[in-house]
């Protein structure tokens, strides 16, 4: 059993209501002490929040009561909804405090109702993913693992290596009354796990973007038509568009969602060189390590001058590994139509993506090829997320699966067989949390804010 915590739950800034959470053993003893009313669970109780020291009326407020295992816990809980006043909420935590609750600290109501059965570590981890998406693709995959997706995926997975271990086990422990289990059938469950495991890591990359984010640079020499591109692709008027070079001195950023990527898009400064004064010259230096910290380069030349050498000269300045896309601008003005791709070769300066900004011609075919190039064209919707964490258990459990999986094909003594399957038993187990250690639930937890 553990002792009280509360915490507000909503952010303490001025709104129409704030709410504090209580969970523990004393939840209900607490709120006996300071509301007016005799609680009723199962219902929304409303009422005053009293001083108890002169029983002055502090808030009009709605409670809601949790008896355990019922609550997100699976302790004592006690939900108080005030007005959103900062000083208000915080006058009533602390009559909270003074009565027998402690500070909550960070996730630590996900920790209990992670520590209760009442979720396992993959959904706690859900709450947060969820919290943090910037698109709602993310947050839809969230909710999904949060409903259980990805829990009840791992649990398929170890309930089938699970009942083949305790064949083994049955008949090694008793050979003369369970027959030894036949090879194939071994096999069998392995190679299933082994497809399973190797499908879901295939989506990892897609996943660790889809939770993360990418940034964009758009490059290239002044007058392309880099901030007219930024303003298509946000669909508003943002940058500053002029027939001036070096009008964007300095470089602007928002955010996109890029088919439920989210993507820091970032209109740089004109890069070029020689005879520029002070301002634009910071705005250029500025604009390599933007470059040099992004995902992808869009790597725009003008279309009505076709591509210069200087165009070539100002997308030499990014790393040669970076991902880029070549981009021919003011289609309107060349008429010229997009030649689809039809493989993955990614879009050259032979082959540049043709846009206009101005009619909007190409623009969605550029997401499009964003979304490739960052995520590849094969990925296949997994409805649900996994994160980095997940993803080195799901190695380490295949690694044993492929040696359990060599052994059985030569046939080797099964008790061998069942130390990797346990192995990764154990691995796949880390995914719910079953297998954990304090380190990494307290890594988890520390990630979450207060009163979550
Ligand atoms: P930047 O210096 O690379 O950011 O270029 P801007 O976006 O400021 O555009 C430079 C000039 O090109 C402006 O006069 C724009 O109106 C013009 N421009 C940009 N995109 C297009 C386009 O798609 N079609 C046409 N016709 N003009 C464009």
């Amino acid at each position: 059993m553990f002792d009280t915590i509360c915490a507000v739950a909503t952010p303490l800034s001025a709104g129409s209501i704030g709410i504090i959470r209580i969970s523990g053993e004393k939840s209900f003893e607490i709120i006996s002490k300071i509301f007016d009313r005799k609680i009723q669970i199962g219902m929304i109780n409303h009422g005053w929040i009293l001083n108890n020291k002169n029983n002055e009326k502090l808030d009009e407020v709605i409670v809601l009561p949790f008896k355990n295992p019922k609550s997100f816990t699976g302790e004592d809980v006690i939900e108080i909804q005030t007005h959103g006043s900062p000083v208000i909420i915080r006058e009533i935590l602390n009559l909270v405090l003074k009565n027998g609750a402690r500070l909550a600290s960070r996730g630590e109501f996900t920790k209990r109702a992670f520590l209760n059965h009442k979720i396992d570590l993959s959904q706690a981890e859900a709450v947060l993913d969820l919290i943090n998406a910037k698109t709602s693709k993310t947050a839809s995959l969230a909710a999904n693992n949060l409903s259980g997706t990805l829990k009840n995926e791992i649990n398929n997975m170890r309930e089938n290596l699970i009942e083949i271990l305790a064949k083994i086990t049955a008949s090694l422990d008793f050979p003369e009354d369970v027959a030894e289990v036949e090879y194939a059938e071994i096999l069998a469950v392995l190679e299933k796990a082994q497809t399973k495991i190797e499908k879901i890591l295939q989506n990892a990359r897609c996943h660790n973007v889809l939770r993360e984010g990418i940034q964009i640079a758009i490059a290239g020499c002044p007058n392309v038509g880099k901030s007219s591109l930024f303003n298509a692709l946000l669909n508003i008027q943002r940058a500053i568009v002029t027939d001036i070079a070096g009008t964007t001195r300095d470089t602007i950023t928002e955010n996109i969602d890029i088919d439920g990527i989210s993507a820091t898009l970032i209109d740089t400064a004109g890069i070029r060189e020689g005879d520029i004064d002070k301002v634009e010259k910071i705005g250029v230096e500025n604009s390599k390590s933007v470059i040099d910290n992004s995902d992808i380069i869009l790597c725009l030349f003008d279309g009505s001058k076709g591509l210069q050498k200087e165009d070539t000269e100002v997308f030499q300045l990014s790393e040669t590994l970076k991902k880029r896309l070549y981009i021919e601008t003011k289609q309107d003005i060349t008429g010229k139509t997009q030649q689809m791709q039809e493989t993955n070769a990614g879009y050259t300066a032979e082959n540049p993506i043709i846009i206009s900004s101005k009619t909007m011609y190409g623009i969605e075919n550029l997401k499009k090829a964003i979304f490739n190039e960052i995520i590849g064209s094969n990925v296949e919707d997994s409805g649900f997320l996994t994160n980095q964490r997940h993803q080195e258990a799901l190695r380490k459990a295949l690694e044993h699966i492929e040696i359990a999986k060599n052994a059985a094909q030569q046939e080797e003594l099964q008790d061998l067989i069942s130390i990797d399957i346990k192995s990764a038993l154990l691995s796949l187990g880390e995914i719910s949390g079953e297998v954990v250690n304090d380190e990494v639930l307290d890594h988890i937890f520390e990630s979450f804010c207060i009163g979550k």
